[in-house]
C-alpha cells in the first residue's frame, strides 16, 4: 500500500502581522459555511461531513501554528497585538463549534448510519470523541437545562477569574524591604544583586523581597536567619485566605466553596454523580475511586519512608545545625545543607561533558538506534533564526516519517520554558497524507565566545523530554485528525512518551552516545555518574507524599463537593494531612487557598495525572531494564503499540499491548528508591 505523501512546512517569512487578523477572519468564515453545510446533511457519510471539517480545520492550522510559534519565539509588538487580537476570535469560534447542536445531530446520524461499521477503528474513535466532547459540552441538554448549564459555566468563568486574580493581588500586595545586609547571610549573590535591583527600581535603599517563586524559594532555602524564613514562608502559605499578614483581604474562601457547588451542579446536569466522575470520562482511569485507590496504595508504600526522611533531617539539624526543631520553614533550609553533605554534586561539575554538539546528535543516535530511525538534518527550509535547524525522521524502510524545528537556545523575546507544538499533524488531504511537522523548542544556555555550548543534566533530560512529545506526534501511523500522535491522547497519559524518553538519560550505555568531556573526550567518570544517581532520589518519599497530598485533596473535594451546601474545606485538607503529611503544618497555613491548578486551572480532580504518567513511564521502561536498553523488539514494540497508535485507541489498550499487562506500581517505587 503507497499513498501519496506531502509536506507542509511552515512558512515564516510570509508571516505579516498587518494581515494576520484580516487572513484568520477570511479562514473563519470559510470553516463556518462548511460547517454551515455540512451540518444540514440528512446522510453524512465519513467523505462529506468529517473529510470538509478535517480539511478546513487543517487550513487553519497551517497559517496560525507559525503566527502563534512566532508569537512564543520571535516576539514583536506589532505581532503580539495581531495574536492578542486574534485569541478571542478563535475560541468563540471553537465554543460555537461545540455548542453547534445541528453538526452534533449530522455526526450522531454518522454514528448511527451503516456506514459507521465499515470506518477503520481509528475513525470509529475520532467519531465518538467529538460526540463525547459535545455532550460534555452541554449540547444534548433539554432546553431548561441548557440554559442552566450556560449560566453556571459563565458562574464559574467569572469565579475562576477572581480565584486567580486573588492570588496574583496577595502574591504583589506583600514585600519587604531589609537594609541590614547582615540579615541575608546565606542567599547566593544573584538573590541579593536581584533584592537591591528591586529596591532601587522603587527608589529604596536596601533589599526588597516579595512573593514571586523564586525570590520565595531562594530566602526559604538559603537564607540563614530564621525568622526571615518564618515570615515570607507565613507569608507565601497565607495568600488569598482569611489568615496571615493580609488576613481576609483577597481571600478566596468563599468563591472557592462556590467553583465546587457550581462544578457539582455541572455534573449533575450532565447526569453524573459528582464532579470527579465527570473530570474522568475523558481521562484513562475509569473511575475516581480507582484514582484514591491508586493514591491510598502509594501513600500506604511512601509514607514510612517519608517519615525516616524527615527523621534524618531533623536528626541532621540538631547534630550539624544546632536546630531544636525542624519547622515547615526550615525544611528546604535543612534539606539542602544535608543534600550537599550526602551528595557533594552541583550542576558545574557535569556540565563539562555535555556540549549541546555531541548531546543533540547523540539524543538522535540513541532515538535511531532505538526505534530503527534515522534523523539528518534539512537544508533550504525556511527558518525564521540562525540557531533553528529543521531536520527529517527516516524510518528503516526509507520512509519519510515527519519533520521537526528544532529551536535550542535562549534569547530575547522568546519565552521561557521548554516545550513541543505541533505544526502539522498527520492526516488525510486532498493530495494524500499529510506528514506531521513538529517546533521543539528549549532555552538551552546559549554558546559563549569561542567556547561551546555546555548544558546541564537537567538540560539535556528536558531535551529527552520534549523530544518523547515530537516522537509520539511524529512517529504515528494514523491518518484521521482528531487521533493522530498527541491529538486525542487521555490527559492522564500524554506524558508517558516524554518522561518514558527522559530514562536514557541515566544509563550508562546510552550516556557515552550523548556525553564526552568537551576538551578531552572522556566519558563521565563512574564516581560522578554514581552521585548523580544517588542524588536523583534524595527525600523522594518526602516529594511523594506531598504530591499525594494535592492529588488526594483535590480528588477528596470534587468527589464530596455537592451543589446544594458548601464543603469544609479546610477540614478535607486536614484529613489527607492526617493520612499522608509528615512535615509540621501550623494551623494557620492556607495553602488550598492558593492552589491555582485545581481551582482556576485545568487540573481540577486531575492532579493526579502527574503521579499516573509517571508509573506508566516508569513501567514501560521497567520492560528496557529487563530486556536492555536498545533491545530491539521492545524499541519496536513500544513504537508500534504506543508511539504510533496516537489517541487512536483508550491509552491502556496501547499500554496493555506494549506491555503484555496493565500497569504496575512497583517500577515508579523501585525508581524512587522505595520498596516495591
Ligand atoms: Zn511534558
Amino acid at each position: 500500500m503507497s499513498q501519496a505523501i506531502t509536506i507542509n512546512r511552515p512558512n515564516f517569512s510570509a508571516v505579516n502581522p498587518a494581515s494576520v487578523e484580516q487572513q484568520l477572519d477570511t479562514l473563519l468564515s470559510e470553516y463556518q459555511s462548511v460547517i454551515d453545510r455540512v451540518a444540514k446533511l440528512e446522510n453524512p457519510s465519513w467523505d462529506t461531513l468529517v473529510r470538509p471539517l478535517e480539511e478546513a480545520g487543517n487550513k487553519l492550522s497551517l497559517f496560525w501554528s507559525p503566527v502563534s510559534h512566532l508569537n512564543s519565539v520571535m516576539n514583536t509588538d506589532k505581532l503580539r497585538e495581531a495574536y492578542n487580537n486574534s485569541l478571542p476570535k478563535l475560541s468563540a469560534f471553537y465554543t460555537a463549534m461545540g455548542q453547534n447542536s445541528d453538526l452534533y445531530e449530522a455526526t450522531l446520524r454518522l454514528r448511527n448510519s451503516d456506514e459507521y461499521n465499515q470506518l477503520n477503528a481509528a475513525q470509529q474513535k475520532g467519531l465518538n470523541n467529538d460526540i463525547r466532547d459535545f455532550e460534555l459540552g452541554g449540547v444534548s441538554l433539554s432546553d431548561e437545562n441548557k440554559k442552566r448549564y450556560g449560566e453556571v459555566a459563565q458562574a464559574l468563568s467569572k469565579l475562576k477569574t477572581e480565584h486567580s486574580d486573588n492570588v496574583l493581588d496577595a502574591t504583589n500586595a506583600w514585600e519587604k524591604l531589609i537594609e541590614n545586609e547582615a540579615e541575608l547571610a546565606g542567599l547566593p549573590e544573584s538573590a541579593k544583586a536581584a533584592a537591591k535591583q528591586r529596591a532601587s527600581e522603587k527608589d529604596m535603599q536596601g533589599w526588597l523581597f516579595n512573593l514571586e517563586f523564586p525570590v520565595y524559594y531562594a530566602v526559604l532555602m538559603f537564607a540563614e536567619n530564621a525568622a526571615l524564613r518564618e515570615e515570607i514562608y507565613t507569608a507565601y502559605n497565607t495568600r488569598a485566605s482569611d489568615k496571615g499578614p493580609h488576613a481576609g483581604q483577597f481571600d478566596n474562601s468563599t468563591n472557592a466553596t462556590e467553583i465546587l457547588k457550581l462544578r457539582a451542579e455541572k455534573a449533575q446536569l450532565l447526569g453524573y454523580d459528582n464532579y470527579a466522575q465527570l473530570s474522568i470520562v475523558p481521562k484513562m482511569v475509569d473511575s475516581p475511586e480507582q484514582v484514591i485507590d491508586f493514591l491510598n496504595d502509594l501513600a500506604k508504600r511512601a509514607v514510612p519512608e517519608a517519615k525516616r526522611e524527615f527523621a534524618e533531617l531533623e536528626a541532621f539539624a540538631k547534630k550539624e545545625l544546632g536546630l531544636t526543631s525542624v519547622n515547615t520553614w526550615d525544611v528546604a533550609f535543612v534539606s539542602d545543607k544535608l543534600k550537599q553533605k550526602q551528595y557533594a554534586i552541583s550542576d558545574e561539575d557535569l556540565k563539562p561533558y555535555f556540549p549541546a554538539s555531541k548531546a543533540i546528535p547523540g539524543m538522535f543516535e540513541v532515538v535511531g538506534k532505538l526505534f530503527g530511525l534515522n534523523i539528518a538534518q534539512v537544508n533550504d527550509v525556511d527558518v525564521y533564526h540562525e540557531d533553528v535547524q529543521c531536520y527529517a525522521i527516516t524510518d528503516n524502510n526509507g520512509d519519510l516519517r515527519g519533520e521537526f524545528y528544532l529551536d535550542n537556545y535562549a534569547r530575547p523575546h522568546k519565552r521561557g520554558g521548554a516545550w513541543m507544538d505541533s505544526h502539522s499533524s498527520r492526516q488525510q488531504v486532498e493530495q494524500g497524507v499529510q506528514l506531521p511537522i513538529a517546533y521543539l523548542t528549549c532555552n538551552l544556555t546559549p554558546p559563549v565566545g569561542d567556547e561551546p555550548a555546555l548544558l546541564t543534566h537537567m538540560e539535556v533530560t528536558t531535551l529527552f523530554h520534549e523530544f518523547g512529545h515530537g516522537l509520539h506526534h511524529m512517529l504515528t501511523r494514523i491518518d484521521t485528525a482528531g487521533v493522530s500522535g498527541i491529538s486525542g491522547v487521555e490527559w492522564d497519559a500524554v506524558e508517558l512518551p516524554s518522561q518514558f524518553m527522559e530514562n536514557w538519560c541515566w544509563e550508562r550505555e546510552s550516556l557515552d552516545m550523548i556525553s564526552g568531556h568537551y576538551q578531552t573526550g572522556d566519558a563521565i567518570p563512574d564516581e560522578l555518574l554514581e552521585k548523580l544517581r544517588a542524588a536523583k532520589n534524595f527525600q523522594s518519599a518526602m516529594q511523594l507524599v506531598r504530591q499525594l497530598e494535592f492529588s488526594l485533596f483535590d480528588m477528596q473535594l470534587h468527589m464530596q463537593a455537592t451543589s446544594h451546601s458548601a464543603i469544609d474545606i479546610n477540614q478535607i485538607l486536614d484529613d489527607v494531612r492526617e493520612q499522608v503529611a509528615v512535615l509540621p503544618y501550623p494551623e494557620f497555613v492556607r495553602l488550598q487557598h492558593a492552589f491555582s491548578h485545581i481551582f482556576s486551572g485545568g487540573y481540577s480532580a486531575g492532579y493526579f495525572s502527574y503521579k499516573w504518567a509517571e508509573v506508566l513511564s516508569a513501567d514501560a521502561f521497567s520492560r528496557f531494564e529487563e530486556e536492555g536498553i536498545f533491545n530491539q523488539q521492545a524499541g519496536k514494540d513500544f513504537l508500534t503499540h504506543v508511539l504510533e497508535m496516537g489517541g487512536s485507541r483508550r491509552a491502556m489498550e496501547s499500554f496493555v499491548a506494549f506491555r503484555g499487562r496493565e500497569p504496575k506500581v512497583d517500577a515508579l517505587l523501585r525508581h524512587s528508591g522505595l520498596a516495591a
